[in-house]
């Protein structure tokens, strides 16, 4: 029997055993750190052995494949051993994948993944498709295929340390949003490393698939003139129609394939320059996927939007709240500062990283009338902001931070919370980041 390996026991992980389990193989999964209980119960009721805390290379380095989860880097000692003696590594969409005919409408870009693969997602499920929602976002997609899940299509949201493990994996419809620097710790400072990586979410399309892009994009138009592109190309831009497949033309949103399509813009339920990107990626996917003129219309319209991303909270004394703590990078914070139409107290800070701020300094001198750093350190912050004459302030917890606002907002103003930084300095995670701050404002 043929022995797959599983590194990283958490819902990708688990979820790849329970498959390669029925698909007959020997497995083995191994976590560095402690599974959560959830996780250990289903490797029990499968009768799967695994461990915690820690690496067996003796259990591992036998396997045929391994499948690996996004999380752990090339340079941990076991992935690096692996690698060194040509053990295939892989993840498990991959795996997953060679276990299904389902149509893979994929995401992929630096920003706007959840919100643009969520957006597809609704507007499937509102024209009544038999579709499933996998990758980065919901459950496993080789656990709902162990289950036995037999989706038309799956849409998949695929992260760059994803697509690092994907070979023969093909996306009928790939959507690319856009590249800027994010996770370079990951690709030692290398943009081109990086880039390459999201790049692979062409990899193995064919004349009938096709590719959606941002073609405002520096970066991915350059990249495209060294891929030969098989696939349909569908380019999307704000900025001008000519050769766009999807476009903004005086506040009319349009798609012109498979048949012309358009609304106008202001129907749209996302707001924000970044949404019209996201907008017209997945009116673009669904139409290609046959969604109704009538379908995209109406679920266009009335998405509801994701929590954590340019979420409305509340409005208090005048004074409009808003989470955006998933801008863990510096270009979310850019668009999020670039949507903001009233003066604005911008709450950044936590885990850098390696950001470089220059990128906001001019929407931050032009909307923001107060700063309020929020992380562990904040020197950084201090160094790059301080000099610009903006009122800061310096705060290591949320109910500081809060209070912080509140001493600088007055009605009419926003609080924008998103931090450019990850959030694990203080935090559990963006979520807890997220729902501290909500609760706070809900409370004053
Ligand atoms: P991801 O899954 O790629 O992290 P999200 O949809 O969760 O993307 O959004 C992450 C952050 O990026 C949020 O702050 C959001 O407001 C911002 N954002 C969303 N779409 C885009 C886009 N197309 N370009 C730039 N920033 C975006």
């Amino acid at each position: 029997m043929s022995k797959i390996a599983i590194l990283g026991a958490a819902e990708s992980g688990v979820g790849a055993a329970v498959l390669a389990l029925k698909k007959g193989y020997d497995v083995f999964v191994s976590d560095m750190g402690m599974i959560k209980e959830h996780y250990k119960n289903m490797l029990n009721e499968h009768g799967i052995e695994w461990e915690e805390g820690g690496h067996t290379a003796s259990k591992i380095l036998d396997a045929e494949e391994i499948i690996k989860s996004p999380g752990i880097p090339d340079n941990a000692p076991i992935v690096a051993e692996a690698i060194d003696r040509g053990i295939h590594i892989i993840n498990e969409i991959e795996f997953a994948a060679r276990y299904t005919d389902a149509k893979m409408i994929c995401i992929t870009g630096s920003n706007g993944k959840t919100t643009t693969t969520s957006l597809i997602y609704h507007i499937l499920k509102n024209a009544n498709y038999n579709v499933g929602l996998a990758g980065n976002i919901g459950r496993s997609l080789a656990l709902q295929i162990a289950e036995g899940c037999t989706y038309d299509y799956y849409v998949i949201e695929l992260s760059s340390f994803q697509l690092d493990n994907m070979y023969d994996f093909r996306a009928n419809i790939a959507v690319l949003l856009n590249i800027t620097p994010d996770h370079l710790d990951r690709y030692d400072n290398d943009m081109q490393k990086y880039t390459d990586s999201k790049m692979r979410i062409i990899r193995n399309q064919e004349a009938e698939d096709a590719f959606i892009y941002w073609a405002d994009d520096p970066i991915i138009k350059a990249e495209l003139e060294k891929y030969g592109i098989k696939a349909q190309k569908c380019p999307f831009s704000i900025l001008s129609k000519n050769g766009m497949i999807g476009y903004i033309d005086n506040g009319t949103y349009t798609l012109e394939t498979p048949t012309p399509f358009n609304m106008e813009q202001e129907s749209l339920a996302l707001n924000g320059k970044h949404n019209m990107y996201n907008s017209l990626a997945a009116g673009l996917a669904t139409r290609l996927a046959g969604v109704s003129s009538e379908k995209l219309r109406e679920s266009l319209a009335d998405f509801q939007g994701v929590e954590h991303r340019l979420e409305k909270v509340a409005t208090v004394g005048g004074v409009h709240y808003i989470n955006d703590s998933k801008a863990t990078n510096v270009d979310a914070c850019w668009y999020a500062l670039e949507s903001m139409t009233t003066p604005t107290i911008l709450i950044i800070g936590g885990k850098d990283k390696g950001n470089d701020y220059e990128a906001i300094r001019e929407l931050v001198a032009k909307k923001c009338a107060g700063l309020v750093f929020l992380g562990a350190d904040n020197s950084k912050l201090h160094d790059f902001f301080d000099p610009m004459g903006i009122p800061t302030f310096d705060t290591h917890s949320m109910k500081d931070c809060i209070e912080a606002c509140n001493k600088l907002a007055k009605p009419g103003y926003t609080v924008l919370l998103s931090p450019c930084c990850a959030s694990f300095d203080l935090f559990k995670n963006m979520e807890d980041r997220g729902e501290q701050f909500k609760e706070l404002v809900r409370n004053l």
